[in-house]
């Protein structure tokens, strides 16, 4: 296995630390460590330090929860929260500010860097009812596929791998989850939920879920460490243009596959459309809700996008887990201290207390200031991402200290101020307002197909 410590190798990294033996006993009983589990649901196989839990460590009030309309999320509707003259502004600096970065000849913005951004968007369309070119078993009169929930989670979990995706997990839909599911979609469009229906259907002012269609699929999609250490230049925002592009592929692959099969999923209609994938995503145990307000893997940290899939096959969901990574957070501040636009909070508790109307609420988190964000990317002219290349889970897995930060966090907490301390000395982030590597490199890299080890986190690649 990749990545999982041994006893051994866990005392051995603690060394690095200069741990003597009675600190060592402060960890508590470490004999089950470098023992895996394998969630039969669909979870990768993952170290001991990665449990899982009834409940995740995001704690969640329901009650203040409700169906949010995506259009108030700053990546849509920005305008809303500035006024006209400030907004025209900004704008206006989006539109030129990776060409005159150009002009000025400043390091990442050459013509072949925009090239590569531009040219990384372009792929597969996604729908909502997805691509109707694969026959159902009906069509060709031979029986669809029947079996367990358990069965059926697995199964999926395979597909969605051999269609691209890193980890795969399942949430099923109650009166709370269903929550997670936007009321208006980005192009305005009502989702609704329906007792009636029985297939999905989109109009020209509603797309419709069957009420009986009740899971979730999510997965993540891993976006290349090296691509995003060049952060914010148009050569990092390749990495999340691509990223977003080769899901568009993906999410058709998964409906074509239910459909053959004998099944639907009804799927984003667009970027970041349906619902709340981190939401999905940690409920799932996919990863867990870090400052960044973002999901947090323990596999690749945040280097990924998480999508979602509503579908009428029934499906055994996944459990939340604890790898320490939320509790880290509280000690770690990296990436608030990093973000050139001090939109990360620096509390070192997380709360419930929002930021703007951006936020729904509902959630105790670190809410970020999504409008200082993006104001931020239209000075650079492309998205940022220095708060995911410098958070220390971001560093490739099979570094040894890194094994050894994942593994002592998800372990205990009592070392997470030093293990903060040591991660900023070891990883050494560059300027706050800077890529964290040289972007003329990125050129020169002997790269992996996508700039991805597709390997990582998994035990029979
Ligand atoms: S993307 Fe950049 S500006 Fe936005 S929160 Fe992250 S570091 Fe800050
Ligand atoms: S940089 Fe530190 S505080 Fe920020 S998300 Fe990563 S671990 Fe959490």
């Amino acid at each position: 296995m990749p990545y999982s410590l041994n006893r051994r190798e866990f005392l051995k990294d603690l060394g690095l630390l200069g741990m003597g033996a009675a600190t060592v006993a402060m960890l508590g009983p470490i004999e089950e460590f470098g023992e895996s589990w394998s969630d039969k649901p669909g979870l990768v196989q993952r170290p001991a330090w990665v449990r899982t839990v009834d409940q995740p460590t995001v704690e969640i009030d329901w009650s203040a929860i409700y169906r949010f309309d995506e259009r108030n999320t700053v990546r849509r509707g920005w305008s809303k929260y500035l006024d006209a003259e400030a907004f025209q502004a900004v704008q206006d600096r989006n539109a030129v500010a990776i060409y005159d970065r150009n002009r000025a000849g400043q390091v990442g913005y050459a013509t072949r860097d925009i090239a590569l951004y531009r040219a990384s968007g372009i792929g597969a369309t996604q729908s909502f009812l997805g691509p109707t070119n694969v026959a159902t078993p009906e069509e060709n009169n031979i029986p669809r596929w029947e079996g367990s929930p358990e069965d059926a989670s697995e199964m999926i979990r395979s597909a969605l791998r051999a269609f691209g995706a890193a980890t795969v997990g399942f949430v099923e839909l109650d009166e709370n989850t269903e929550k997670l599911i936007y009321a208006i979609d980005p192009d305005g469009k009502e989702l609704v939920i329906s007792e009636e229906a029985e297939i999905p259907e989109e109009t020209e002012t509603q797309r419709i879920i069957p009420k009986s269609a009740r899971w979730v699929i999510t997965w993540t999609v891993q976006m290349s460490q090296e691509g995003m250490m060049r952060s914010p230049t148009p050569v990092g925002a390749a990495t999340t243009a691509m990223t977003y592009a080769e899901n568009r592929a993906i999410q058709s692959r998964l409906q074509g596959f239910l459909r053959g099969i004998g099944y639907y999923g009804v799927g984003e209609a667009e970027t970041n459309a349906l619902g709340i994938a981190p939401a999905f995503g940690v409920l799932a145990g996919l990863g867990e809700l870090s400052r960044l307000n973002r999901m947090i893997t323990p596999e690749y940290g945040p280097m990924v996008r998480a999508f979602k899939l509503i579908t009428n096959l029934p499906l055994a969901p996944s459990r939340p887990i604890n790898a320490g990574i939320n509790n880290f957070c509280r000690s770690c501040m990296t990436c608030a201290t990093y973000c050139p636009s001090g939109a990360l909070s620096t509390n070192p508790e997380p709360s419930y207390e929002t930021q703007g109307g951006w936020n729904r609420g509902g959630v105790k988190t670190w809410y970020e200031n999504s409008l200082s964000c993006r104001n931020y990317w239209a000075e650079v002219g492309t998205n940022c991402g220095i708060c995911f290349a410098v958070c220390p889970f971001s560093v490739k897995d099979r570094a040894l200290i890194h094994s050894m930060v994942k593994g002592v966090v998800g372990t205990t907490t009592i070392f997470n101020g030093a293990l903060a301390e040591l991660s900023r000395t070891v990883y050494s982030p560059g300027p706050k307002d800077q890529p964290q590597k040289d972007p003329e490199e990125w050129w020169r890299l002997d790269y992996s197909e996508f700039g991805i080890d597709t390997t990582q986190g998994h035990a029979d690649a």
